[in-house]
């Protein structure tokens, strides 16, 4: 079976491997179709992720095609099913477990990252992960996700129709969220340091109103909000600097939502915290609702996916298009390996 480890930091290498063995009652084998690449593979490859261990088979956002599964019947499946893949395995005893949370499981695994991800022809997975779909392709099914993290994000906000509300960094998962709150009749305005990006919110997300996060973004938000500023920022670029900044862009009453993760300690400024009675939340990978919702909206034509992919290589090629990829100027928003 061919699989493609990632031996070292900037060591990516193309290998033969044992095939999983049979799956057990709750488990699924499933030949792997699409596999995403985001920054997080990025990282692992530069070595820059903490906390991450090599060496380590990447890939977590998934499609694959259900080869065998002992009680697939039971959850509506069958043998050949087309699915995304949902990468989250919880422990299901936790804390946040026992409360549904199961996103943030105190003792959360995730395909690729902490244990071994689906860069290769075949994986074992739980079958209460696979999410299928009779009419979405392979890619489109392995954007699902990424696009979950958004409708994630946007579903912590609790977005209401007329609100506005405001994407800081449009890279991604910016976007995922901007794709996921557009439905819901909110008004959308993003920023983002890169104008090329910015460009593409407009043309092929449909956001009207983009400004860049200048010295003069407070301004062009005011501007924007006749003064009153969004009652919603999503915070998706995950850099201290922009995500301490993005509190003074929350209007009174409002909520900031941390989707953009950073591996440092930031700061607020209490009085205006407080003189606002803002609501700060995180957000945090997706739950299985998410993950339905999603599909439902692919399949519903309401999310459209077609202008997400921009890369594209084989498992046998991935280890020399990688490295290429990470690259900004390489113009990638989404990378997709065919297995
Ligand atoms: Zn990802
Ligand atoms: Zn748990």
């Amino acid at each position: 079976m061919k699989q493609v480890i990632l031996e070292q930091p900037g060591r990516l290498v193309l290998a033969d491997g044992p095939p999983p063995g049979p799956p057990g009652p709750d488990e699924a084998l499933v030949r792997v179709r699409s596999v995403g690449v985001c920054g997080t593979d990025f990282h692992a490859f530069k070595g820059d992720q903490p906390f991450f261990t090599y060496p380590r088979i990447l890939g977590h956002e998934l499609s694959a095609e259900l080869i065998a599964a002992p009680n697939a019947v039971d959850v509506g499946l069958k043998t050949g099913d087309r699915c995304a893949v949902e990468p989250y395995l919880e422990c299901g005893r936790c804390v946040a477990c026992r409360r549904g949370r199961t996103n943030c499981c105190a003792k959360l695994e995730v395909l690729g990252i902490h244990v071994d991800g689906g860069m290769r022809e075949i994986i074992k997975v739980p079958l209460r992960k696979l999410h299928r779909s009779e009419s979405l392709s392979f890619e489109q099914l392995a954007l699902v996700e990424t696009l979950s993290i958004g409708a994630h994000a946007v579903g912590r906000a609790g977005l209401e129709p007329g609100e506005t509300a405001l994407v800081v960094g449009t890279g991604p998962i910016g976007l995922a969220v901007i794709q996921s709150a557009q439905p819901l009749g909110a008004r959308l305005l993003a920023t983002d340091v890169n104008e090329a990006r910015l460009e593409f919110c407009r043309r092929q997300m449909g956001v009207e109103h983009t400004f860049a996060t200048g010295a003069s973004a407070e301004e062009a938000l005011r501007d924007a909000t006749r003064g009153e500023m969004p009652t919603v920022v999503f915070e998706a670029t995950g850099n201290p600097a922009s995500m301490e900044r993005s509190f003074g862009f929350v209007a009174s009453g409002g909520k900031l939502v941390l989707v953009g993760l950073c591996q440092s300690k930031i700061a607020f400024f209490d009085p205006e915290f407080h003189r606002r009675e803002m609501t700060l939340l995180s957000s945090r990978n997706a739950l299985a609702a998410d993950f339905k919702r999603v599909l439902s909206a692919v399949e519903a034509g309401t999310l459209d996916t077609r202008p997400w992919i921009t890369h594209r290589a084989s498992l046998a090629d991935l280890a020399a298009a990688l490295p290429s990829w990470i690259d900004p100027g390489a113009g990638v928003l989404k990378a997709m390996v065919e297995v």
